[in-house]
């Protein structure tokens, strides 16, 4: 007799728990095996899947529902309302001049103007009872961040705006809350969602708190900064960096800071997301909780927090360098046009600025009226989730983990029970279950394998929910037939070994992470489904009708509200995700992991009742999908309006000598690099139309000679952008380009036998790196950026660390000077080929007529317009400082 089926045949009847349609045929049931010849009825299929397609279209529709956007017309019937049109306005206005790169005169003249000037209007026109002040801010400074690899930040003159609210007559809170956007761009783009919208959702709430009748108690700081694409620089001007002679550290409203927003962009209109809170703090999230629109949740913040999407926000800036807690918003839909030309007014939708103003409206005024002394602050961590946009569930890290123990424990104690207490049985469940699982996502990633070796690179890249056709479909299937085998002729079993294993890993999770709530609400819906069916219905077409209402129909929701919300966001981000990225593998994984949570314990244990019917219908979908992906997608996913990122850098390289003046060689090329993962198998597709692309040589910035192989990164990616194309060509950069562009040997002293002191000045343009390589027998043991050496970005050969240093300036030219103790290290001698430090410095041109030469724009031209290329140009220097 084999374990599993001991047992009465009315317990074996009960222990079907999922109550499905026809569970057992009347025939069958009292054999230990019985035969599954009969299905089911097909309505009762077809009730499933309706059901999974409502919940489907259902997520979909409040992810992208927005509020009707208020006109100037309503202001009468709402005049403390937050107006979109005014909004919107504004931000034509300040779009207007085109994109808007800090340094240049479209970022630190014009667009300053511009705001400077609403706030203005704003001023002559508020109410007496508050006081509005504001002032342009032109700091300069350095720090370390750990973004990428971690790098060091410099920067002169960037630009930073500040207004202040406060009551007119002075109240005795001083506890200030402050408000962050960024006004500044990346070349090429007009940047509307980032992030200019943000700061005409600043400027509308100035506007409409200006105008009300009573101030808000607290004071409330409007940073609105010029230099955030230049990786967060002026969020720490504003905390940090000091003006003109003055000695004072940071601006002078950077003080009696207690909370702050973050108002971002990785996409384009859509709703906004909290997609970052704290650290710590949950009384911030019971402030957010009462905007009239919350989203979010503790998935976004986890997947942000540990480092899956390839940006940072000004957000860390805060949190490090102000030590408070906050709030990151930020639009993430539509992430193809975000960094692009598309980012246009035009491209946000209607209700998006008005969704994201109502809100910031509403937690202003919260946090505007609060009272800070009364607040509990708090390192516990937080789990948060919106219910669909309408409700926001906020409650400790403790809370869910004695949520989350105690539900486990009574799932397992349940699944004991109806395993009638036997411990193989229990244990074949589980086994099952996770060879479904994992089967389940195998078949899915031999499917992204399989496209990828037929030469389908992302055929999902331009329609994200394909993924569920395209690795969904594939993984179910395979859970399906798992399942039936490995649990043949007792198929009853999926469900419960379906939740006990769901149990098992909510056990073991919970410690390390808070985004597994999902799980603790399909157990508990799905157990009272399970015993409210079991008990109020005997008809096994109702119970199946109740057990879908009740056990899964709030939890699948859930779980596909954020799987969908995930996928949106992953597959435009692939397009960006560098050169070590496999596409077809990581969003199958990604697509599959995720929604096996809510299925396998649901959904697939249903359709295994009729799984000859599903296994049919899932062949005829899989045929009709690759239909779809050769003859109507084809090998070309990417679309006009979804187009393949291309970048490209014409540079000009100079190599110099010990001397540090005789010219060793130059060179010059294109270097294109792989933010797209699939740039390199489309390749022949480029050089087919532009001849000056032919014969590209690919390069490994792991294992080049000279440092970084010598090419100008704009930010120290070499292990994101690791494979690379270098186009050599013959004519370099114009003088224009080269001549302003200089580093000089300032100092060079021993401060003591073992340490020498050098001083290196660079003169170059309004963007510029330097890449730092210590010699093998020298250490760097201090410098002129920062209190401390900071960690090393990174190693080249013979182990060398070294340092990336990015820096910026305003309008305005400034040298940098860079100080350096180099420590020589005991027991070395010199050899005359030794070096004290290596340097890659590398300037560039981001914006007007040094941006792009006409051989370039003329190449630019040629490309097929499913790419969305963007050109600039960089003057490479490689010195090499004899020890
Ligand atoms: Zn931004």
């Amino acid at each position: 007799m084999e374990p599993r089926y001991r047992g009465s045949s009315k317990r074996q009847d009960e222990f079907g728990g999922l109550p499905n349609p026809n569970i057992y045929s009347e025939r069958n049931r009292r054999g230990t095996r019985y035969k599954r010849d009969e299905e089911p009825p097909v309505t009762a299929l077809v009730l499933v899947l309706a059901f999974v397609l409502a919940i489907f279209f259902f997520v979909r529709h409040v992810d992208y529902k927005l509020p009707t956007p208020l006109t100037v017309n309503d202001i009468s019937e709402n005049p403390s309302s937050f107006i979109e049109e005014r909004a919107r306005n504004d931000l034509k206005t300040l779009t207007s001049m085109g994109s808007r790169v800090s340094g240049s005169h479209e970022n630190d003249i014009l667009a300053v103007d511009g705001i400077l000037r609403i706030l203005n209007d704003i001023k002559n026109s508020k109410f007496a009872v508050h006081n509005l002040e504001f002032e342009l801010q032109k700091p300069t400074g350095s720090f370390y961040v750990k973004f990428q690899d971690g790098l060091t930040h410099s920067y002169a003159h960037i630009r930073n705006i500040i207004a202040k609210l406060e009551p007119a007559k002075k109240t005795n809170s001083s506890d200030t809350i402050l408000v962050n956007c960024h006004f500044d761009s990346v070349p090429g783009s007009p940047g509307a969602s980032d992030d200019m919208v943000s700061c005409t959702v600043m400027l509308e709430c100035i506007r409409v708190l200006t105008r009300q009748s009573k101030p808000l108690k607290n004071p409330i700081v409007f940073l609105f900064n010029g230099a955030e694409e230049n990786g967060m620089q002026a969020a720490h001007g504003f905390l940090r960096g000091v003006e003109g002679n003055s000695s004072e550290v940071g601006h002078k409203w950077a003080k009696n800071l207690k909370t702050f927003v973050n108002l971002e962009a990785a996409g384009a209109g859509g709703r906004e997301v909290l997609f970052q809170t704290g650290p710590g703090n949950g009384w911030l999230l019971d402030v957010y909780k009462k905007v009239p629109y919350p989203w979010g949740s503790v998935v976004g913040e986890e997947i942000f927090q540990n480092g899956l999407i390839p940006s940072d926000t000004d957000y860390r800036i805060f949190r490090d360098f102000a030590k408070i807690p906050g709030l990151d918003f930020a639009f993430i839909k539509n992430g193809y046009f975000y960094h692009t030309k598309f980012d246009s007014v035009e491209n946000i939708s209607p209700g998006s600025i008005q969704h994201e103003g109502s809100n910031i409206l509403s937690l202003l005024e919260n946090l505007g009226n609060l009272d800070f002394s009364q607040i509990q602050y708090s390192e516990e961590k937080m789990v948060f989730f919106d219910i669909f946009g309408w409700y926001m569930i906020v409650y400790s890290e403790t809370v869910a983990r004695m949520l989350n123990i105690l539900v486990s424990v009574v799932v397992l104690v349940i699944a004991w029970l109806e395993a009638r207490q036997s411990l193989p049985e229990v244990a074949w469940n589980i086994f099952s279950t996770v060879v479904a699982w994992v089967s389940g996502i195998l078949l899915a990633v031999v499917c992204g394998l399989l496209l990828n070796l037929f030469g389908y690179f992302s055929p999902f890249h331009s329609h994200a929910m394909s993924v569920f056709l395209i690795f969904g479909i594939p993984c179910v299937l395979g859970q399906v037939l798992s399942f039936s085998f490995l649990l043949k002729g007792n198929e009853d079993s999926a469900w419960i070994a379906g939740k006990t294993t769901l149990a098992l890993l909510l056990l073991t999770t919970t410690l390390f992470s808070r985004m597994v709530f999902s799980i603790t609400y399909n157990l508990i819906f799905g157990m009272l489904g399970w015993y409210a069916a079991r008990k109020a219905m005997s008809n096994s077409k109702e119970r199946l009708g109740l057990y879908l209402l009740i056990g899964e129909m709030f939890p699948f929701a859930l779980s596909m509200y954020l799987v969908t919300g995930c996928l949106d966001t992953f597959v435009p981000i692939m397009g960006r995700s560098g050169s070590e990225t496999v596409p077809n593998v990581f969003v199958a994984i990604l697509t599959t992991f995720t929604l096996t949570i809510p299925c396998l314990s649901g959904i697939v244990p249903i359709l295994m009742f009729f799984k000859k019917t599903v296994l049919k219908f899932g062949v005829v979908l899989i045929a009709a999908i690759t239909v779809w992906i050769i003859f109507v997608n084809g090998k070309n996913p990417y679309t006009d309006l979804t187009p393949m990122r291309l970048h490209i850098v014409e540079v000009d390289r100079t190599f110099y000598d010990r001397d540090l003046s005789t010219v060793k060689h130059t060179d010059a090329g294109f270097w294109l690099f792989n933010i797209d993962p699939n740039i390199a198998n489309f390749m022949p597709e480029f050089t087919d139309k532009i001849p000056e692309l032919r014969n590209p040589r690919e390069l490994d910035a792991m294992t080049c000679k000279e440092l970084y192989c010598g090419l100008p990164y704009f930010f120290p990616v070499r292990k994101l952008l690791r494979r690379t194309h270098w186009i050599p060509k013959s004519n370099g950069l114009s003088q224009e380009h080269k001549g302003r562009v200089r580093m000089e040997v300032t100092q060079d002293t021993y401060v003591s036998p073992a340490v020498r002191r050098v001083t290196l000045s660079f003169a170059g343009p309004d963007h510029f790196t330097v890449n730092l390589s210590p010699g093998k027998n020298f250490d760097l043991i201090k410098w002129s950026l920062t209190d401390e050496v900071p960690p090393a970005t990174g190693h080249i050969q013979d182990n060398r660390p070294n340092y990336f240093v990015f820096h910026s300036r305003g309008i305005e030219f400034e040298m940098l000077d860079i100080t350096m103790d180099f420590e020589k290290k005991p027991g070395k001698d010199n050899n005359q080929k030794d070096v004290l430090v290596d340097i890659n410095f590398a300037s560039f041109y981001l914006f007007g007529d040094n941006m792009k030469s006409e051989e370039m724009k003329d190449m630019l031209r040629k490309l097929p317009s499913w790419t969305y290329s963007l050109g600039w140009s960089a003057v490479t220097q490689m010195y090499s400082i004899p020890a």
